[in-house]
């Protein structure tokens, strides 16, 4: 086939720790992260010319090489020549509905979907394994997006751990239009005011790691304890957005105040979201919140928790 549409599902962290820094410079995370039915919709499709094109409805979304989707062509045109020799550079347009620059992972998402997607249209045969080592080289969500469900992320948050799926999740965001927080930002201020927290040596990395693998949220997700799952809902990154930003203080504490498993800001924010047990609770908790805030810049969403990533779109 010489095009391909897939769905690229958005992420939330449900729990985002922060272990110390890397020789690389980049922190040491240990994270759960969730990929929900809040997705874009990518369509690629080969162009008689050695050339990647990129399309996107969002104005925030740069259409050329700072665009991580061209970023991701370009890398399998540079590891895969012939291929794009055979079939010709790439079109790539984007239909974004995932916010952007708001913690869910958007950018990584699109990138995830073009190495499938073209992994698929140049019948390249690559393993899920493969694929993930091309998307770590493009960011450190890419990997996580590829399979997506439900995972544990450790390293930069590219060394994946599957959990088992958690179906029957909903969950309610909410993002103040006119508000993003830029992700370096949040990891440095983190560095500046936590960094004599760091945990600096290998061992005590490893240990770190190991505490969290066996820790209670992996054991309330394996053991598909819901309410408890909403309880240990955990982000290092609220200490820094959290006072810089009180809305977003405020918007957690109405969220907290419904009939919630739990509320948490996602990845470096500025998305918060809340979990509910049906769609219904979800309804009734964004009108809720709706009221309560009452603000015309704040938007919602209501998405279920997905048990994969990438797929093609039907
Ligand atoms: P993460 O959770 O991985 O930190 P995010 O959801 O906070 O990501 P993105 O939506 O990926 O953030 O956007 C971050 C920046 O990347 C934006 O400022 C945007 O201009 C740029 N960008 C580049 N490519 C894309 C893309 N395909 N989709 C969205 N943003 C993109």
């Amino acid at each position: 086939m010489h095009s391909y549409s897939l769905i690229a599902p958005a992420k939330i962290n449900l729990y985002l720790e922060i272990i110390g820094d890397r020789p690389d410079n980049y922190h040491e995370l240990a994270m759960v992260l969730q990929s929900i039915s809040l997705a874009d919709k990518i369509d690629i499709r080969s162009i008689g010319i050695e050339s990647i094109v990129v399309r996107c409805n969002h104005p925030l979304v740069p259409a050329d090489e700072a665009n991580i989707a061209y970023r991701a062509a370009s890398l399998m045109s540079k590891q895969f020549p012939e291929a794009l020799v055979r079939y010709g550079g790439v079109e790539i347009t984007i239909h974004k509905h995932i916010p952007v620059a708001a913690g869910l992972a958007g950018g990584s998402t699109n990138a995830a979907a073009v190495l499938v997607g073209l992994d698929l249209m140049w019948e390249l045969g690559l393993t899920h394994g493969e694929l993930e080592e091309l998307g770590a080289q493009l960011g450190s969500d890419v990997p996580f997006c590829i399979g997506g469900g439900t995972a544990l992320a450790t390293g930069r948050g590219e060394v994946l751990s599957p959990l088992p799926n958690l179906d029957h999740i909903y969950v309610v965001l909410a993002k103040y239009k006119n508000l993003s927080i830029s992700t370096p930002w949040a990891y440095k201020t983190y560095r500046q005011e936590f960094g004599d927290t760091y945990v600096t040596d290998t061992e005590g990395q490893e240990n770190s790691r190991q505490r969290v693998h066996s820790g209670p949220i992996v054991s309330a997700i394996a053991h598909h304890n819901h309410a408890e799952i909403g309880k240990l809902l955990h982000n290092d990154l609220e200490k820094v957005a959290l006072p810089e930003y009180p809305q977003l203080l405020k918007l957690r504490e109405a969220f907290a105040s419904e009939n919630v498993l739990g509320a948490m800001m996602s990845g470096s924010g500025p998305t918060m979201f809340a979990l509910t047990e049906s769609q219904a609770q979800a309804e009734e908790v964004e009108a809720a919140v709706k009221a309560k805030m009452a603000d015309p810049d704040l938007e919602f969403w209501i998405a279920q928790f997905n048990s994969n990533g990438i797929s093609i779109a039907h």
